[in-house]
């Protein structure tokens, strides 16, 4: 008899126990992937079994969430795993679990701008105030700390502008104040950076990125090392209604994880080999990707990360609209639009989305976002190169 071995072994390095992850789910059947279980009402066996400790009711979801929930906390070093519907809900989740009324959520400038609109808005109209911080503010946040500070919530690298965050330098400070401090971790997607090993309390992770990796679900996870932070976050999700996403949406994520390490160590060494070559060109007037030795934030970059992800951005010399529009409109295989991690290749212009209060944005010339795909790179280089070409009119 063959012996199975279906949660894997501990230590198996980690794209190794990636391949098992989760497959204890729907083991009977003897099919190598769990089973896609939909559902509303679990059905029990007695009246006594009806309010007993385990599933009832299907918002809590199925074999299939726990299989990638088990996988998710496995690759983050993460106690346990709470689903989201979104990317978005497992931000707001995060915010609403460690928040009162009277409360304040100290956050980072360099935020993502829906989890902006959120504390700007529901948040704020329930009586937690925001406070915006210098994403290179590091252990200068000490100075901002008021005794209403409930949150301290980080995005490192920054979306669209990549700043590093000194994750440490204020943790350390957040815990010696009693405060929970919160990381938006989607860029490296848990794999090259460990929020836990660096003092986060929560790790949010939006699934619908790197995970999935096909641009087809949308999901997302709060992550948590302390077992109460855990059971606040899941109380959250249930308090709210939320669910945890459609069976066949876990289903697809848990097979985009199969794969997701060797997706993005291709996308990154395309993403570096793409920002290098525009490094050198004469429109650009930076480029702002951690992993190149120009970054400011590259020391902190290479003491806490261990690689890179697909995603960074450019600032060009300034430009007439009707120019940039003729470079990206014309562009072949960089899809325009939001979202990112998926395995085709995409731009922004985000110059307008650049909305901060603190860290103001003064660059003159367009902010354009970058996530690099799983296209042969030189293809890549010679669509910019075209788009460079018209560009210059
Ligand atoms: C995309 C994104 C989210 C939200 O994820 P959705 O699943 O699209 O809601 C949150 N944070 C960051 C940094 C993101 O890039």
């Amino acid at each position: 008899m063959r012996k199975v071995n279906d949660r894997g072994d501990p230590t198996w390095r980690l794209s190794t126990r990636l391949m098992r992850a989760g497959r204890a789910q729907g083991r009977e059947s003897g099919a190598v992937n769990p089973p896609i279980q939909r559902g509303s009402t679990v059905l029990f066996p007695d009246i006594e079994a009806l309010h007993g400790p385990g599933k009832s009711y299907g918002l809590e979801g199925f074999g299939i969430h726990d299989a990638l929930t088990e996988a998710l906390a496995d690759i983050s070093g993460a106690t346990g795993a709470v689903l989201a519907p979104s990317g978005l809900a497992a931000v707001t989740t995060a915010l609403l679990s460690f928040t009162r009324a009277g409360g304040e959520v100290l956050v980072t400038d360099s935020v993502y701008a829906p989890t902006r609109r959120f504390c700007d808005g529901l948040l704020t109209r329930h009586g937690v105030t925001t406070r915006y911080f210098d994403p290179r503010i590091g252990a200068g946040i000490e100075a901002m700390i008021s005794p209403s500070t409930q949150i301290i919530f980080l995005e490192s690298p920054g979306s669209l502008t990549l700043e590093i965050q000194d994750a440490p330098a204020i943790t350390r400070i957040a815990k010696a104040r009693g405060i929970a401090t919160i990381i938006d971790d989607t860029w490296s997607a848990g794999l090259h950076f460990k929020p836990f090993d660096h003092g986060v309390d929560v790790s949010v992770q939006a699934l619908t990125k790197y995970q999935a990796g096909h641009a087809d679900v949308l999901l997302g996870a709060t992550l948590a090392l302390d077992p109460a932070h855990v059971a606040r976050l899941k109380q959250t999700v249930k308090e709210l209604g939320l669910g945890c996403g459609a069976a066949e949406d876990a289903y697809l994520t848990l097979r985009g994880l199969r794969t997701m390490p060797l997706r993005i160590e291709r996308q990154s060494a395309s993403g570096l080999a793409v920002a290098e070559w525009l490094s050198r060109r004469p429109e650009v007037a930076r480029v702002l990707h951690p992993a190149l030795a120009s970054h400011p934030d590259h020391a902190l970059f290479q003491r806490d990360f261990t690689g890179a992800a697909g995603v960074f951005s450019i600032v060009l010399k300034p430009v007439a609209k009707a120019r940039l529009a003729a470079m990206l409109d014309g562009l072949a295989l960089f899809g325009l639009g939001f979202s990112w991690g998926g395995y085709e290749s995409l731009v922004i212009n985000c110059t307008e989305q650049e909305t901060r209060k603190v860290a103001r944005w003064t660059e003159p010339g367009a902010l354009l976002r970058f996530s690099i795909g799983l296209e042969d790179p030189a293809d890549l280089i010679a669509d910019l190169d075209a788009g460079f070409a018209r560009l210059a009119g």
